[in-house]
């Protein structure tokens, strides 16, 4: 996964350093040498990360962030602050400044691209929800609730089983998530299976393979998806790295430094909340994908799915299927006479009326223009027939009130009605309840014509 990252420092060498870092490992630079070139670049160019010096002449590292944050374009961005080794001040100011998360210096190679990765997924989740939250709003369905979907009250769960260190890491993330302490490895895997938004896992713990463990959380199905922070020892080279081959998430550098501590899940934590939230959305999407927008009923797509499985059931035994497929009388006239949105009006009028008429168990669905299709499951043919007559007296028998109740209008509608008989395909069933509305329409129109064969 490559992302064009900004890299901003005052001093030429070290902006030098860094892109020459990062363009090894394929990732395209800008670069920046104060803090109005960073807030120009940032709002023009929009990288998908941005590598901040704290230390700088006029507008320090702290204000670019502060401003990046505020600025409605730019504040999804996220931040990485290059603060000094001994930084701890820098790391609260930075933290309160809206950062993501800190680089000391010197930067180690292993850290940036942990980090950069790290981010870099972030931002990837952060930009297919912006992208969907704008065309949502442009369909009028999604709420814009990104700006709610916040990095904490975490449900975290603290595999450890040093005690000391279990302790303190709880006791500073008790201040704004919910996080629970685990030493024994068998029932941490099980607890991580419930409902939990993020895993830290001690790789270096004594009395278990903390690697192994997140491994584990790797491949099983319910827990594959959870974001792991491992803490590791910066000395054990090898295990830091075997830790991000193992596709933690992050990693945290003993002995544990709480604002990092509290940076790095939040980011996690943030993340966690944004995949969920599209995976709902996704969920959402695909009931639009099946709803017809005009009426709300089932759409054409929806209802050929259903009618095929059904077909397919019938056919090895099941109940047999009924169908209705249902013309609007002289429609064309409705929309000459008032206009096409007069005509919608009729048409969304008609489908409540129909969806009140039908059983649980039916499915009515728009099949296009003024035809709609009632698929009827476990339904022999002269039982749908006296549904589809009750349906074409709730239409007739009242006339429809549109343009605000101003007009009335006679409504009637033609119906053809059909049901499975044996080796029936969709296409056969439909083709029969059509020929019964083009009966129902040639011998004088609102009427129901069943069709045994
Ligand atoms: P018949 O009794 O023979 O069915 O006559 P008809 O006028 O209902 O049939 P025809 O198929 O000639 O006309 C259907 C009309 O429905 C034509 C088309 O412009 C209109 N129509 C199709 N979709 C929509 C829609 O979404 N909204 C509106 N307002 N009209 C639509
Ligand atoms: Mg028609
Ligand atoms: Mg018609």
């Amino acid at each position: 996964m490559s992302a064009r990252i900004l890299v901003v420092d005052d001093i030429e060498a070290n902006v030098r350093l860094l892109e020459a870092r990062l363009t090894a490992e394929y990732y395209e630079v800008l670069v920046a040498y104060n803090g109005p070139e960073a807030l120009r670049i940032a709002a023009e160019e929009k990288p998908d990360i941005v590598l901040l010096d704290v230390m700088m002449p006029g507008m320090d590292g702290f204000e670019v962030c502060r401003r990046l944050k505020e600025a409605p374009d730019t504040r999804h961005l996220p931040v990485v602050l290059v603060t000094a080794l001994d930084g701890r001040n820098d790391r609260i100011t930075g933290l309160e400044a809206g950062a993501d998360d800190f680089l000391t210096k010197p930067i180690d190679d292993v850290m940036l691209f942990a980090r950069v990765r790290s981010l870099t997924r972030l931002k990837t989740v952060i930009d297919e929800l912006r992208e969907r939250e704008a065309s949502g709003r442009r369909m009028g369905v999604i709420a814009g609730v990104a700006s709610r979907l916040g990095g904490t009250g975490g449900r975290i769960l603290i595999i450890d089983d040093n005690e000391r260190q279990a302790q303190r890491t709880f006791s500073e993330l008790a201040i704004e998530h919910r996080p629970v302490v685990e030493g024994l490895p068998e029932k941490a895997m099980a607890t991580a299976k419930g409902p939990v938004d993020l895993v830290i896992v001690n790789a270096v713990a004594k009395g278990f393979d903390g690697l192994r463990l997140a491994g584990q959380l790797r491949s099983e199905e319910a827990t594959r998806h959870l974001p792991i922070l491992a803490i590791v020892d910066f000395d054990e080279r090898n295990r830091l790295v075997k830790a991000l081959e193992l596709g933690v998430n992050d990693v945290l550098a003993k002995p544990i430094d709480p604002q990092e501590l509290s940076a790095r899940v939040r980011t996690q934590i943030r993340r966690k909340r944004y995949t969920d939230y599209l995976r709902n959305n996704l969920d959402h999407s695909l009931e639009l994908a099946v709803t017809d927008q005009l009426t709300g009923l089932h759409n054409r797509r929806y209802m050929a799915g259903q009618l095929e499985a059904l077909v397919k059931r019938a056919a090895l035994g099941g109940g047999p299927v009924a169908t209705m497929l249902i013309d609007i009388d002289h429609f064309k006239k409705i929309n000459d006479g008032f206009g096409h949105d007069v005509g919608d009006e009729v048409l969304r009028e008609f489908a409540v009326r129909l969806a009140s008429n039908v059983r649980a168990i039916d499915l009515p669905c728009r099949f296009g223009g003024e035809e709609f299709v009632v698929v009827m499951p476990d339904t022999r043919l002269d039982d749908a027939q006296r549904i589809a007559e009750r349906i074409r007296l709730h239409v007739a028998g009242s006339p429809f009130r549109v343009m605000g109740g101003t007009e009335l209008l006679t409504v009637t509608i033609s119906i053809g009605v059909a049901a499975t008989q044996e080796a029936d395909t969709p296409e056969v069933l439909l083709k029969r309840a059509d020929e019964g509305v083009y009966e129902a329409k040639a011998a004088g129109r609102n009427r129901v014509v069943a069709r045994a064969a």
